[in-house]
């Protein structure tokens, strides 16, 4: 996280400002499996009403549990493909689209997004081969919220500049 985020985190907590943040770490058990990535201090923000939760991929009206898919390089443009080889871009898509329309309609300027996702990754991701190995890059949704002005941390940044 560079030194603009952590001033802009550390403003838009103590002003009560709203923040995007994945569903996941708010507890939602929404993932590809079906299950929850939990964070306590992320979900305080929830429970002051603070944290707008955001899923891209239920958004998208991808079902829970959904096939993992990750993001490859097709033809110089970046795709979504699940496990199955089954082409998900324009749902991944979608998903991305109805977060941007969140942040604008809850006034939101700041995302706490899932780490490694291919819709909520911010600078790390799968890397397309489905063996766990991670890349630089930035997933789908996040990629259209930072191009729309929204910055955009992960959890593992959040939990450090809190703990600062
Ligand atoms: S799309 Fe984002 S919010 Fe939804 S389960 Fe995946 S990481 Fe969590």
């Amino acid at each position: 996280m560079n030194h603009k985020d952590f001033i802009c985190l550390k403003e838009a907590i103590d002003k009560k400002q709203k923040i995007l943040v994945s569903s996941c770490l708010l507890g939602m058990k929404i993932n590809y499996e079906g299950k929850a990535h939990p964070v306590d201090e992320l979900q305080q923000l929830f429970r002051q009403g603070q944290a707008i939760p955001v899923c891209p991929e239920v958004l998208a009206s991808l079902p829970i549990p959904r096939d993992p898919a990750e993001i490859v390089m097709v033809n110089g443009e970046r795709k979504v493909y699940n496990n199955k080889e089954i082409d998900v871009t324009e749902e991944y898509r979608l998903g991305a689209q109805r977060t941007l329309d969140t942040a604008r309609t809850s006034g939101a300027k700041i995302a706490i997004m899932k780490s490694n996702s291919p819709s909520c990754g911010c600078g790390k991701i799968y890397d397309g081969s489905f063996s766990e190995n991670l890349i630089d890059g930035d997933g789908i949704t996040v990629a259209l919220l930072k191009e729309n002005g929204v910055r955009v941390i992960t959890e593992e940044d959040f939990l450090d500049c809190i703990r600062k």
